[in-house]
């Protein structure tokens, strides 16, 4: 591999010029040799080594040069998202080759997230289905990334059209400059110069979308099989109006290892779903790791497939039902008579929106 010795050159991809890479090395044997990159315009994150030369014409294999931003949106906004301090600290610490975004992700507890050949597709997909699509919501995302690069309300945040235009999954610096414009007129930044300075209207926003991201979550455990999808959409539904926030682990459309993100967020939960319909192994696996944790289990079964049950899991009381919407009302009725009402409060399902 002959760019190992390089410490500034092109974004492979993006292809800023002036982009800082290191090598890398991760630990546990089952990451490898890794090179990380620093490219100020699409984040913090980290490749395997021989995928170096490749990863700009992989990309394009699968999405156009002006399809781009929607990748590099991502990747920015994963850079943006870490903790100021952690990573302050993190940097600071001498005479270690490991990857920062692995040693991130390792000490938050949540799976290492890295930019791999055999995976790039299913990364994209997940990149552009969960990006910010309208005018009005691309404007919000760039707020609270602006917020996330901000230590304190009242500094000066510089702005640099070239690089940052990816914090707004924007195509183009221009693009950027409209929803910076966006931004000032309705009062939640004011510019100055070459900066911005997040206005007190502006963190009132940002606390908001916080606020949604930081809900009490519920794990839903199911079969993610497509004669689930009606079921799943009535198990939120009954989540969300109860006050609280579903979780699922979609497998096609996660970008990390599955497993570490399922043990993540059930590890986060204030408690779980699970629907036994179909008898997946997954779904005993994921409640009895819940239990494991101390964390209650809500279960549910198709009536027609209860007396398949097994025997471990037929004590759990489980709600039987036969059609979604008899589902959604015992669920609801079942979550609200054990936990209460959540915080998230008026039957405001974000997922309407
Ligand atoms: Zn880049």
């Amino acid at each position: 591999m002959s760019k190992i010795g390089f410490t500034e050159g092109p974004c492979p991809v993006c292809n800023y010029k002036e982009s800082k890479f290191k090598e890398a090395l991760i630990s546990e044997k089952i990451y490898g040799q890794y090179l990380e990159i620093d490219c100020p315009r699409c984040g913090n994150y980290a490749f395997i080594l021989d995928d170096f030369d490749d990863i700009h014409e992989l990309l394009l294999s699968i999405i156009n040069e002006d399809e781009l931003y929607w990748f590099l949106g991502y990747t920015r906004e994963q850079t943006e998202i870490r903790d100021y301090n952690i990573v302050n600290k993190l940097r600071s610490e001498a005479g270690t080759t490991e990857s920062l975004s692995y040693k991130y992700n390792k000490l938050r507890n949540e799976p290492f997230i890295r930019i791999a050949k055999d995976k790039i597709k299913e990364q994209i997909i997940f990149a552009i289905k969960q990006a910010p699509k309208t005018p009005h919501d691309k404007a919000i995302k760039l707020l609270t990334n602006l917020a996330n690069s901000n230590r304190f309300p009242g500094n000066l945040i510089p702005l640099d059209s070239e690089k940052d235009y990816t914090a707004s999954y924007s195509g183009s610096a221009e693009e950027f400059r409209y929803y910076l414009e966006y931004l000032e007129k309705n009062d939640y930044i004011d510019i100055r110069g070459t900066n911005c300075i997040i206005t007190v209207n502006g963190w009132k926003v940002v606390n908001e979308v916080q606020t949604m991201k930081n809900l009490p979550q519920c794990f839903v455990a199911m079969w993610f099989d497509q004669s689930m999808d009606n079921i799943y959409l009535k198990i939120e539904k009954a989540i969300y109006e109860a006050g609280y926030k579903p979780i699922r682990v979609d497998k096609e459309h996660y970008t990390g290892d599955v497993t570490d993100k399922i043990i993540t967020e059930i590890r986060k939960s204030k408690f779980i779903v699970a629907d036994y319909t179909g008898q997946r192994h997954g779904v005993y696996y994921e409640a009895g790791f819940a239990r494991g944790l101390g964390i209650e289990t809500i279960s549910t079964c198709k009536q027609d497939d209860i007396k398949n049950l097994h025997f471990d899991t037929s004590h759990l009381n489980h709600i039987p039902w036969e059609t979604e919407e008899l589902l959604y009302e015992k669920l609801k009725d079942r979550i609200l008579a054990i936990y209460g009402e959540g915080p998230l409060k008026n039957n405001d399902n974000p997922t309407n929106n």
